[in-house]
């Protein structure tokens, strides 16, 4: 386990290898024919790190089966504001990111591919990347926010139309807006991948973003527990943990420091530990996280437009203490009202953050029952 940036200073400076430093220290690329790459990713078990963690081989192998030459796009927005993990990989190996972007290309027949990030250092070292090698990528810079890098809304903002997501009747990687498939992939997935072709056999890491006193990207073996992984960050003030993303899950200490981080425990998703201190109150940073989950809905589907408000609003109760009677009772029927009924999976998430809260700080809501805790309210980034 290592860690590979610490602090919100070392993020925010580019720090780029460039084309032929990334050759000198991870040398060429190997020509590998479509089915190797495909056989690369079944191998490796690699599965994608944005958040849904689908396996990478069978979204190769649907695009390269689909009609029409797809269409593929790395996905370097991170929408998350908590999160720093692809920043940091795009800022300091971005070539390696390109190379596997490279390999999906060649994966699934496609002669377009390009990636997506936010305007700012991270499109600056990218653009820089693109520029050095001889492979021809175009980058797109995608509008703020957390929605925008939703795959089907980040299709949408690629083919010249809003960010906003979209319903589906098939994946993406099957048949996208314009008919031919589309092949999204998180760029850590894509940088695994490179590092595979590369390293066959190489045991599959993952980058985990670690925010509690410090700001830390780490990057981890699948199943390491999440006590060693703050062990490492150096993090020991650990009230509860809220795993995987803002719309993740939450687990009170000390049982979650046994919790590995993994696709099967539900503790990976987008990479995110995000370490409550004991003198923080976690009803209000619950209430907080509903609050930015409800403001980052597109309105275009009714449960989650009506729901998410409804269900941050029942939250703030309980966090100013002494609600009206029901109040939990109606976060668990509005957390079961707004599951499954989105375009995206946005309200999905939210009501497994809402129900993981419940249980994880239970106790904690027993007082708001009759007032406020007493501790201070907890500040997370939005
Ligand atoms: S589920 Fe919510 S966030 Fe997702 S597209 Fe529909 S309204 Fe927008």
């Amino acid at each position: 386990m290592s860690v590979l940036a610490r602090t919100e200073e070392l993020l925010s400076r580019p720090w780029t290898l460039s084309y032929q430093e990334h050759l000198d220290a991870h040398g060429t690329l190997p020509a590998l024919a479509p089915h190797e790459v495909i056989a690369l990713a079944e191998g490796a078990g690699l599965r994608g790190r944005g958040g849904a963690g689908f396996p990478l081989a069978r979204k190769l192998r649907t695009a390269a089966q689909g009609r029409g030459r797809p269409l593929v796009i790395a996905n370097g927005t991170e929408g998350e504001p908590a999160i720093r993990k692809d920043s940091t990989l795009l800022m300091h190996v971005p070539h390696l990111v390109l190379d596997g972007l490279a390999l999906a290309a060649r994966a699934v027949g496609a002669r377009e591919s390009l990636i997506a990030v936010h305007s700012g250092l991270v499109a600056e070292a990218v653009t820089q990347a693109v520029a050095q090698r001889p492979d021809r990528v175009q980058v797109h810079v995608v509008p703020p926010g957390y929605l925008s890098g939703e795959a089907s809304a980040l299709t949408r903002s690629v083919l010249g139309g809003p960010a906003l997501p979209f319903v589906r009747d098939v994946p993406l990687a099957v048949r996208g807006p314009q008919g031919r498939p589309v092949l999204v992939q998180n760029v850590e997935t894509l940088a695994s991948l490179a590092l595979q072709a590369r390293f066959p056999g190489r045991p599959p890491t993952v980058l985990l973003t670690v925010r509690g006193r410090d700001v830390q990207v780490l990057e981890v073996k699948i199943g390491v527990t999440i006590g060693a992984v703050l062990d490492t960050a150096g993090e020991t003030d650990v009230q509860a943990v809220l795993a995987g993303g803002y719309a993740g899950t939450w687990l009170s200490a000390p049982r979650a420091l046994d919790v590995p981080v993994s696709h099967a425990a539900g503790t990976l998703a987008a990479g995110l530990l995000l370490v409550l201190p004991h003198d923080a109150c976690g009803v209000s940073a619950v209430a907080q996280l509903a609050r930015y989950l409800a403001g980052q809905s597109a309105g275009q589907c009714g449960p989650c437009a009506n729901g998410l408000p409804a269900l941050a609003a029942a939250w703030e109760l309980l966090a100013a203490g002494d609600p009206p009677a029901g109040t939990v009772d109606r976060i668990e029927r509005l957390a079961g009202l707004i599951d499954g009924r989105g375009a995206c999976g946005l309200p999905d998430g939210a009501a497994v953050m809402a129900r993981s809260a419940l249980e994880a700080f239970a106790d904690d809501i027993v007082v708001h029952r009759t007032g406020p805790c007493g501790r201070r309210s907890a500040e997370l980034p939005r």
